[in-house]
């Protein structure tokens, strides 16, 4: 963020309208638009965002909702604020992602949702998960949190960006650590008006007339309440701030394929080390970019060296069901098992990728991660 964002943030400050008012209708509008959306609607979090679309989907207590248990916490989290359990299904080590051939295995009696993530920005087979879901009359979220300005193949040959949406809903986070942000933030996008109408009477405590429209009213209005919602307005501070920020997506996706593409030539024939996959039909956003290692003991020791080079690594995603929040009985795994899952949490390194960073820089990370896999 520079001065546009902070020039941007100083212009809602003045306007005198400060929340859920012109500059994030107008972000909803010009998101939607850069994904190819039908409606886009703004909330503070992605994890807000999949609360509010597993509530509009109906999902509630006795209920299971089939997605991974390797992605960052808040996807299972929120399954179990609607009252379900989540049922984790293992995924495919190239891409981190839910591995399309296990989902039928993990449906019961008693799913309502699939909640599939498009992991460190590689997106998942939505084609495969749309198919299965099809199938047993199940809706689809995509946790599309790190995947803005990532893309698949369409039927007709052409690069669609995550968003459109290619299932019924899909969730992004504008949390610092995504190609976007605003601070904090979420955006839901779904082709259905019926569902959109939902999303924004849940997302302003169950509010059946905006602010908005009351303050433009000539007449006296009062709201009603009809169904019990939540708070989780985006400010027009974050919104105008969002609004810079988009203009940068398409430079930001650019700069970070490159980059990607030249650790990718860097480590190609490392015995040590395998990249990312990137399947034919899918262009990721490199939101982040995370190598396997052959050596599973090798984690630490590697991340280490780095750190000692002055490099910030982290490990890849990380596993709920390896967390204390997790206790038996709050889950279920699907039939496999998560030994997939498991791996990936203690062989994966995230290296350094942002659109900022310098090819000389990025050859003293190459030199270095070369280095401590052979040490
Ligand atoms: C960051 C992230 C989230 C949470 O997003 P917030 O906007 O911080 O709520 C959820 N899922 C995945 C996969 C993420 O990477």
């Amino acid at each position: 963020m520079g001065e546009e964002e902070a020039a941007a943030a100083r212009r809602a400050i003045l306007s005198g309208w400060v929340t859920q008012g012109p500059e994030v209708a107008a972000f909803e509008r010009e998101f939607a638009e850069a994904v190819g959306a039908s409606h886009a609607c703004a909330v503070s979090s992605c994890t807000t965002a999949m609360h509010v679309a597993l509530v509009a989907l109906g999902v509630g207590p006795g209920h299971e909702v089939v997605t991974v248990s390797h992605s960052f916490i808040a996807t299972a989290n929120v399954v179990r604020y609607c009252g379900a359990t989540p049922v984790f299904v293992d995924v495919e080590p190239e891409t981190c992602n839910i591995n399309p051939t296990l989902i039928e295995a993990a449906i019961s009696p008693v799913t309502r949702a699939i909640l599939c993530v498009h992991q460190l920005g590689m997106p998942c087979d939505l084609r495969a998960v749309r198919a299965i879901a099809a199938r047993h009359g199940l809706p689809v979220v995509e946790d599309a949190a790190c995947a803005v300005g990532s893309e698949v193949l369409s039927e007709t040959g052409a690069w669609e960006r995550i968003g459109l949406p290619h299932a019924d809903i899909a969730c992004f986070s504008f949390h610092p650590r995504k190609l976007l942000s605003t601070g904090d933030g979420g955006m839901l996008t779904t082709a259905d008006p019926a569902l959109d109408a939902r999303f924004r009477l849940l997302r302003q405590h169950g509010m059946d007339v905006p602010d908005t429209v009351r303050h433009a009213a000539s007449t006296v209005v009062t709201e009603s309440y009809p169904t019990l919602g939540y708070n989780y307005r985006m400010t027009d501070i974050q919104a105008a701030i969002g609004r810079v920020q988009l203009t940068r997506l398409s430079a930001i996706v650019e700069r970070r394929r490159l980059l990607a593409a030249r650790y990718a030539r860097a480590f190609t024939g490392v015995s040590a080390l395998t990249v990312p996959h990137e399947p034919s039909w899918a262009r990721s956003n490199w939101q982040s970019y995370a190598i396997r290692l052959t050596d599973p003991t090798r984690q630490r020791p590697v991340m280490q060296h780095l750190l000692d080079a002055g490099i910030a690594t982290r490990r890849g995603a990380m596993n709920a069901h390896c967390e204390g929040a997790y206790p038996a009985g709050a889950w279920r795994a699907a039939p496999g098992g998560l030994a997939v899952s498991e791996h990936l949490q203690d062989t994966t390194v995230v290296l350094p990728l942002f659109h900022a960073l310098d090819e000389a820089r990025q050859d003293q990370v190459i030199a270095s991660v070369m280095k401590a896999v052979e040490a």
